[in-house]
């Protein structure tokens, strides 16, 4: 069983549930409600250094298991973690507010990762390369990283975990895990299972704190931990690579978006009003880096469009993640819903009309929580904060565009390269726009998003490297040539 009560109060090191050195703890609350939910140990640097010792200790003989050993561990785990989709569904709908049937396939999502990493395990090859000397051989292997640091965000509170942990834990890599401080139970629900599949000690630590500057500091200069593998947002990627830097210390980064939604004329009407309501409300209330930031509609259907979109969102449910028929839930705190307001408030003031929502839910039900009313912006310009920053929660501002080329520039025209999406029915505009777009992920007539198999990461600012696909656990290795003379 994983409930509230078995993952509340201590932090997860070396095969042991452990109180902080401190002793200190600090409270998670559910963002629907502002109800505590749990305790949970408030850990620091001390018990980020402890946790780093013993995953370097666990690293050497981990790393020598055989491959097929580590894989049958994580498929164990896959079938464990699949048994307990609902009880740490249940978590991420406390800590994180998301709807419970939105949770529940975010897990069914998160295991992928298990199962896909456990096969890749056994696929890293080495190469023979031929030599240029007849009785030299050359051969190259790939090596395990050593430790990694992985720091996760609260916006998919287990994908965003197994995403990192399945391909390092196949690499052969040990690892210390720092959940957001607003998601920290469903990570140790995660490590239980692990644990509860007899994972070595130490190979899958999971320390938890309210201060994330001070374990962040440990996992940078602690020479035993050989990579950071963060997602988050690009302003704190950048703190930790320029921290990174001092002892060239591997990192992936996968950090934050501005996503276009682009429709052509030629789109199919009704799935495409579908996938954007989708893409840009039905994922975490917009909190999500590949949600649509921009929306653009070619001029020819832009009128049509925008009414059926605006209907759809009107008709959109808000509310708390138990209620039934809830597809939107709160925003994750006062700070985010005080940041999407402030977008909307300055676009309006600019020109910009809400012709759905426009502003927070304050009343009755909606009294102790962050719920933001689903948006619509029409009347938007590029000028506009609320185009040019990550939005990161349910609000769409819509803009029309005439020709192919100047929709791929204002697409383009961003800091940011992580997720973007074209309609149309046109394959050779298929082929070109996707081309042209600087982004890691092109979704066309699609919204669904990366799946396990591709590698999915960010051009530009939104990030380094690649998780999932065959790429996920290249991340993990290092690549080492062994030259070799024969004896004569
Ligand atoms: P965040 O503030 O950057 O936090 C992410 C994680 O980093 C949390 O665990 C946080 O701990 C920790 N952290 C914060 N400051 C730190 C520091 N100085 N040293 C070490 N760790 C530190 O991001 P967020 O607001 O939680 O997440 C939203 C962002 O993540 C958005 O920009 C979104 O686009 C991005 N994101 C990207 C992807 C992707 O795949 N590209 C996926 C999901 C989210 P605390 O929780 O304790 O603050």
């Amino acid at each position: 069983m994983t409930t509230v009560k078995d993952v509340s109060g201590q932090m997860y090191v070396n095969g042991q549930w452990v109180d902080a050195k401190s002793g200190k703890t600090f409270t998670v609350q559910n963002p629907a409600t502002g109800e505590a939910v749990a305790t949970v140990a408030d850990g620091g640097a001390e018990d980020a250094r402890l946790a780093i010792t013993r995953a370097s200790e666990a690293f050497k003989s981990w790393s020598r298991l055989a491959p097929v050993e580590r894989s049958r561990v994580l498929e164990k785990a896959f079938k464990l973690m699949t048994d307990r989709r609902d009880e740490l569904a249940n978590l991420i709908t406390l800590e994180n507010g998301k709807p419970i049937e939105e949770a529940k396939k975010e897990v069914g999502f998160a295991v992928g990762y298990l199962d896909w990493f456990a096969g890749e395990a056994r696929r890293v090859y080495g190469e023979m390369i031929p030599s240029h000397v007849a009785n030299r051989r050359l051969w190259m292997i790939r090596q395990p990283v050593g430790v990694v640091a992985a720091i996760t965000p609260w916006n998919f509170p287990a994908t965003m975990i197994t995403r990192k942990i399945a391909p390092a834990l196949a690499a052969g890599c040990t690892v210390v895990l720092k959940p957001a401080e607003q998601t920290p139970l469903t990570a140790l629900g995660i490590a239980k299972v692990f644990h509860e599949v007899g994972l070595p000690p130490g190979v899958l630590n999971v320390v938890t704190t309210l201060y994330p500057e001070e374990m962040g500091r440990e996992f940078l200069v602690n020479r035993h931990v050989r990579k950071i593998a963060f997602t988050g947002s690009t302003e704190v990627g950048k703190l930790l690579m320029r921290a990174a830097a001092d002892q060239l210390k591997r990192v992936s980064f996968e950090l934050g978006g501005n996503a276009p939604f682009i429709v052509f004329d030629d789109a199919d009407f009704d799935a495409t009003v579908d996938a954007a309501v989708a893409i840009k409300y039905l994922r975490v209330a917009g909190q999500s880096c590949i949600c649509a930031n921009r929306v653009y509609v070619q001029e020819g259907i832009a009128d049509r469009f925008t009414k059926a979109f605006v209907e759809k969102v009107k008709a959109i449910k808000v509310g708390t993640g138990f209620e039934p028929g809830v597809v939107v839930g709160p925003l994750i705190n006062k700070d985010t819903l005080e940041k999407v307001d402030r977008l909307v408030q300055a676009a309006v003031k600019q020109g910009a009309k809400a012709t759905a929502g426009g502003g927070p839910l304050k009343d009755g039900a909606f009294a102790k929580g962050n719920f933001y009313a689903p948006t619509v912006l029409q009347n938007v310009t590029e000028e506009m904060a609320v185009t040019r920053e990550e939005i990161f929660g349910p609000v769409a501002p819509v803009l029309t565009f005439r020709t192919e080329q100047e929709v791929i520039e204002r697409a383009n025209n961003t800091t940011y390269g992580l997720a973007s999406y074209l309609f149309t029915k046109d394959m050779g505009r298929v082929f070109r726009v996707a081309e042209a777009l600087e982004y890691g992920l092109v979704g066309v007539n699609d919204a669904g998003g990366y799946t396990h198999e591709t590698p999915f990461g960010g051009f530009k600012e939104s990030g380094i490297g690649r998780e999932g696909g065959k790429e996920g656990i290249e991340e993990y290795m290092e690549v080492k040539s062994v030259v070799v003379n024969l004896p004569k």
